[in-house]
């Protein structure tokens, strides 16, 4: 199947996206953690994002889709998480796929309401090896202060300071969230209640992709 996993920032897409993706034995591409490796890699492409990134702005639509265009899958499974956020991008990704004859199967919208969000994004340190969230504010999550997945260094992110948290979901309203409309047009959408345990969202999730693919 192919996914994508819309939502504000903050409403635990990437989480969702990566056990999706291993459920359904697909390729989890997730356009935020590609973006920081290209950063911390130095690359031209990093360099040139991380501004944008540290502000809370969104990366051109340019860069970002001749950046996942090399990286679509070629007819195969995949859940793509942080993609599309603008309309044009969402356009460039119904060709590409169009173009490949395999089309997307479902967009997947985490519902969170702001206050949460700004709760949520405030209190989180994120893994800088594999980007796992944790909770600031709950030391038995993190014993160690280090991942308990894979041992990575717990940071927190420029952009989950408090100016940046504000100035993305601003960003997120004007410019994502027309992405939402244009699915819905074409009768794409679930829409999943993002509010919850992770293990609770994640089933409702999972009623979702069934209800779309029943076999
Ligand atoms: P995320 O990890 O998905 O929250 O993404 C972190 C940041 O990377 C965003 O705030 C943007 O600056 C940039 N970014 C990630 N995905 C995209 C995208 N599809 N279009 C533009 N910018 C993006």
């Amino acid at each position: 199947m192919r996914i994508v996993l819309l939502g504000p920032p903050g409403a635990g897409k990437g989480t969702q996206a990566s056990k999706i993706a291993a459920n359904l034995g697909a390729k989890h591409l997730a356009t935020g953690d590609i973006l920081r490796a290209e950063a911390a890699a130095g690359t031209t492409l990093g360099k040139s994002a991380k501004s944008y990134m540290d502000r809370g702005d969104l990366v051109p639509d340019k860069v970002i889709i001749g950046m996942i265009r090399s990286r679509l899958s070629d007819g195969g499974g995949m859940v793509l998480d942080g993609f599309p956020r603008t309309v044009a991008q969402a356009q460039a990704l119904d060709q590409e796929l169009t173009k490949a004859k395999a089309p997307l199967d479902l967009a997947l919208y985490l519902d969170v309401d702001r206050e949460e969000l700004v709760s949520r994004l405030s209190n989180r340190a994120v893994c800088a090896r594999c980007s796992k969230p944790f909770k600031l504010d709950d030391a038995t999550e993190r014993p160690k202060d280090v991942c308990d997945n894979c041992g990575g260094e717990l940071q927190v992110r420029e952009d989950d300071r408090p100016q940046a948290v504000r100035h993305r979901l601003r960003v997120y309203e004007e410019q994502t969230l027309p992405v939402l409309g244009y699915y819905k047009s074409s009768g794409r959408v679930a829409e999943v209640d993002g509010v919850g345990s992770t293990e609770e969202v994640g089933e409702r999730l999972e009623a979702a992709i069934k209800q779309q693919s029943p076999v």
